[in-house]
């Protein structure tokens, strides 16, 4: 599971590497592909559930599960980039959302909110400890800068399978939930809208997207639930330290 998370959190680097203005999520879809396979992994996502890409590649008004395409990036896009690994058996899942060149003041907060609010759930992740802490302390968080938490999409174990039980949704009531357990492994992933929280589907049947339009913001990490502290599995230091 450690070695799966780290091919991914190095994937996410690779790839935010090479993200600028001009460049399309379908070459950066290939870039991860080819990363990925020289680490000996195979790209967790691709044929998961007939899911076409490597990556998922959300742009702006997209919240998640969004195609890789010829759509150019362009400077004040945000993209949330989703990555998988296949490695021994075990997968790793983590997701990071980029600044495309100079973003304005509101989506930097939106990117800084969501962090944030993922890390106050990962202080949660302790045994005996319950799914609905993680969902209050992210969605309370989120809610008191003014934005706000989609529900139709949650976090997950994570182990032989991309997803297990238990959901770990990124709203919910203190003590409620399923409760957590040493050796657990799960993934938290807030999706964070700047308006409302409604979303709709897109017609290809997996692009998630804000229903008024805004931006929305992804960052997922793995997290093993052990006796005294999370220990968090994946990491974003490779992408914010620009090393490998
Ligand atoms: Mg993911
Ligand atoms: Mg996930």
């Amino acid at each position: 599971m450690k070695e799966n998370a780290l091919m991914v959190s190095k994937t996410l680097a690779e790839v935010g590497r090479n993200i600028e203005p001009g460049i399309t999520t379908k070459e950066l879809d290939a870039i991860a592909e080819k990363f990925i396979r020289s680490l000996g992994a195979e790209p967790g996502f691709l044929g998961y559930e007939g899911f076409p890409y490597s990556l998922c590649m959300s742009v702006n008004d997209t919240v998640v599960h969004g195609f890789p395409s010829n759509y150019k990036l362009k400077e004040g896009d945000i993209v949330s980039v989703d990555c998988g690994t296949r490695y021994r058996g075990f997968y790793g899942d983590s997701a990071y959302t980029f600044p495309v060149g100079k973003i304005s003041e509101e989506d930097s907060r939106l990117l800084e909110a969501t962090k944030t609010s993922l890390y106050r759930g990962i202080g949660q992740a302790v045994p005996g400890a319950r799914t609905g802490d993680i969902g209050y302390a992210v969605q309370s968080y989120v809610e008191s800068l003014g934005f706000s938490v989609v529900r139709e999409l949650v976090g997950h174990g994570i182990g032989r399978n991309m997803h297990e039980s238990p959901e770990v949704p990124n709203y919910g009531r203190r003590g409620h939930g399923v409760k957590l357990q040493e050796g657990m492994v799960i993934c938290i992933e807030p999706m964070v809208n700047a308006g409302r929280r409604d979303v709709y589907l897109a017609d290809n049947g997996w692009g998630v997207h804000t229903t008024d339009g805004k931006k929305s913001a992804h960052f997922e990490l793995t997290i093993a639930i052990r006796q005294n502290a999370p220990e968090v599995l994946s990491t974003f230091e490779f992408i914010e330290n620009n090393r490998n």
